[in-house]
């Protein structure tokens, strides 16, 4: 069988490796295909197009978005990864006008994320985050400044500290929502699949709910398999996409030296093991309707 990965990150986001070394990785794994899926950017894939056409290797054109959805009974928003897969054309130019304000306001947050850590006395620079994440700096790229620096022990530290939702000096994105950010992906010419689902923390009702209005609103996928998915995990996820008619997805969500237990096209220990058949079912996919 051949397999693909149909999510993963360059240093153009928070991976570590640049966009070139990542398709070397996946033809020396022999996957037949490989999605860039960097946070808010197509820097990444864009970069190592030109490499991958040289070499006849199959790259696919993705995004990852962040959104927002409000859980009945629950005082919090839950925050909601949105993949967007253009595998068989361009995006529309007013979906890269849309991507450009979302890094202008992801800006704006970090000058704010920066002072508000200042007044902590933590000394961080601008320049310092975004020498890290060379299109699109976010709060990943805070905490690994953060321990190097010694203001934390690690990671999760950072942002139990300084940058979570429970920290004094977080600030917080504009964010939109999940229905909107799918409907935006939809009006761009793409294929929207809700990311890593295990993460919502749903029940099985609502997660049935969520996915049913999601649907409503346009989404067309859902990832199956995922680095943090048990096979009992993927096995339910796989029988819901199936209820539900979305397209199955999968990948292992790598992020190089920045999650060194996940692996290229492997997940953790194995755990991901995507068939090619799923980019098939997502070419089938017709994102513009000609009426
Ligand atoms: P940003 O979009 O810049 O606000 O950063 C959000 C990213 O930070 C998410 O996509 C996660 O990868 C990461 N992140 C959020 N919360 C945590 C956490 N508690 N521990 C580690 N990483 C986190
Ligand atoms: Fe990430
Ligand atoms: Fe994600
Ligand atoms: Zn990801």
């Amino acid at each position: 069988m051949e397999f693909v990965d149909l999510h993963s990150h360059t240093n153009e986001s928070d991976g570590t490796s640049a966009p070139v070394e990542l398709v070397q990785l996946a033809m020396r794994a022999n996957l037949a295909a490989l999605a860039i899926t960097d946070h808010d950017t197509f820097a990444g894939y864009e970069k190592a197009l030109p490499f991958a056409r040289q070499h006849s290797f199959d790259l696919i054109r993705g995004i990852e978005l962040n959104s927002r959805l409000y859980v009945p009974d629950a005082a919090q928003p839950r925050f909601v990864h949105v993949l967007g897969y253009f595998p068989s054309n361009e995006p529309a130019a007013s979906f890269y006008s849309w991507l450009q304000r979302e890094r202008e306001s992801r800006r704006e947050r970090n000058v704010k994320l920066i002072e508000a850590l200042a007044e902590r006395g933590i000394a961080i620079t601008l320049e310092e985050v975004e020498a890290r994440g060379k299109s699109l700096a976010g709060r990943p790229h805070f905490a690994r400044i953060l321990v190097e620096k010694g203001y934390a022990k690690n990671l999760d530290d950072a942002f139990k500290k300084y940058l979570g939702e429970e920290a004094p000096s977080y600030v917080v994105r504009d964010s939109h929502s999940l229905e909107e950010v799918i409907r935006i992906v939809r009006s761009g010419g793409g294929i929207p699949v809700i990311a890593h689902p295990i993460r919502l923390g749903l029940t099985p009702e609502q997660e049935r709910q969520v996915l049913a209005s999601a649907k409503q609103a346009g989404l067309l996928g859902l990832e199956v398999h995922h680095s943090e998915h048990s096979s009992a995990t993927r096995a339910h996820y796989q029988q819901l996409a199936k209820d539900l008619e979305l397209a199955p997805t999968g990948g292992s969500d790598f992020h190089g030296d920045a999650k060194p237990n996940v692996r290229l096209g492997e997940g953790v220990a194995g755990n991901v093991r995507a068939p090619r058949t799923l980019v098939d079912g997502l070419r089938a996919i017709r994102t513009i309707d000609h009426g």
